[in-house]
């Protein structure tokens, strides 16, 4: 930021605004992805690509969100789904809170209301799992509101446009957030009104716009300016620095944690359990696996609790997989073990206790389970 200068100026009258509004939707008419959830901005349909969009790829999230619409296609049927089976459709999204958010949306507003979600931000704040961004989101884009979003991407773009040459924190967002309501709003001073009464402010479109930019063409790294509409107007790139911005926070390195999981086999189906709740992955299933710093005579006296005769994972066959989340690296010592009769276990391999059951592998993908503990079961010969 050039010191002295106002960061804002870009966007500082209504008549600058248009000018970089104007680009930017003609630029998005013209390039942006076709994607599944653009095709009906119907409120719920918005607020679940938004859900499964947090933290995800898009590419990841399409066929995810293909089958959750063709399963669930409104509020009302997802309110009759069981917990259980929404975890089972979120299997190896991560995240699972988004899951069981989405499932208590729908539980709620068919309970309390008309099966329908409210239309504004602050509404939508009010439901279980809808922070701020969320309810920008679907609240400009579903509903029309002229409301500001601001994730990773718009950042980067405004960052760049605007020279924000400042360490991540509260007064680069403050700058960025003001400069993305300037643009949705067109309103610089709450009496501007320069916005003639019939043109459409479009700004889901503009707020999809900002997003899209940053992810098609202001991309981490090296931004592919010639692309761009505002690259005769952009700060950023006049000044050589488009790719050394948004300054980052140093990263703090990834823990490694090495953990052991007993992989038990009676006949065709191996042990899974369910994790208690309260926990951040409570409902996912698993293999019995020891907490950080739990060894292998720990395991051995868990899982003998569990299967009601002694195990010695000496015995087992080992093979490892590893896996990362948010800041740990972890190694995970999967313990193979064919389990000899009698163990406790009904015939048709559901156990008397809740959260523990025994299954055939081809039925994991009916059950929630995270990616770790899939990764676990294929690696094994
Ligand atoms: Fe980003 Fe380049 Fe466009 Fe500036 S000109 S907004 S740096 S892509």
């Amino acid at each position: 930021m050039s010191s002295g200068s106002d960061p804002l100026d870009l966007v500082g009258a209504p008549v600058r605004a248009l000018s970089l509004r104007n680009r930017l939707l003609a630029w998005y008419d013209r390039a942006k992805r076709d994607l599944p959830w653009r095709v009906d901005t119907d409120p719920y349909r918005v607020l679940v690509s938004e859900f499964m969009l947090q933290q995800t790829r898009v590419e990841t999230v399409i066929p995810y969100y293909e089958r959750w619409m063709d399963r669930w296609p409104d509020l009302r049927s997802l309110a009759d789904a069981t917990v259980d089976e929404v975890l089972a459709a979120w299997s190896g999204l991560g995240y699972y809170r988004r899951a069981r958010s989405l499932h208590a949306i729908a539980v709620q507003v068919c309970e309390d209301g008309d099966g329908e979600l409210p239309t504004t931000a602050a509404e939508l704040q009010e439901l279980p799992g809808i922070g701020p961004y969320t309810a920008a989101a679907v609240a400009s884009i579903a509903c029309g509101e002229a409301v500001p979003v601001v994730d990773g991407n718009v950042e980067r773009v405004l960052s760049r446009l605007l020279l924000l040459d400042l360490p991540a924190g509260t007064s680069r967002t403050k700058l960025v957030r003001e400069a993305a309501r300037r643009l949705v709003t067109l309103r610089i001073d709450e009496d501007d009104d320069f916005v003639p009464p019939g043109t459409p402010l479009r700004p889901g479109d503009l707020n999809q716009a900002l997003m899209e930019l940053g992810a098609l063409v202001c991309t981490p790294g090296e931004p592919r300016c010639l692309l761009c509409p505002w690259s005769r107007t952009c700060v950023g790139r006049r000044a050589g620095m488009a790719s050394e911005l948004p300054r980052k926070k140093p990263r703090k390195k990834p823990r490694r944690v090495e953990l052991h999981a007993a992989l038990l086999w009676r006949d065709d189906r191996f042990l899974l359990v369910q994790r208690a709740e309260g926990d951040l992955m409570s409902g996912l299933w698993e293999l019995p696996t020891t907490d950080e710093g739990g060894t292998v005579a720990d395991l051995e006296r868990a899982v003998a609790e569990l299967v009601g005769s002694e195990v010695d994972l000496g015995s087992a066959s080992v093979h490892t997989v590893q896996h990362s989340i948010t800041t740990r690296r972890i190694e995970l010592h999967v313990h193979q073990l064919q389990l000899p009769p009698p163990a406790r276990v009904a015939e048709d391999g559901d156990d008397e206790r809740a959260g523990v059951t025994w299954i055939r592998r081809v039925d994991l993908r009916d059950f929630g389970v995270s990616s770790m503990t899939r990764k676990a079961v294929h690696g094994a010969g």
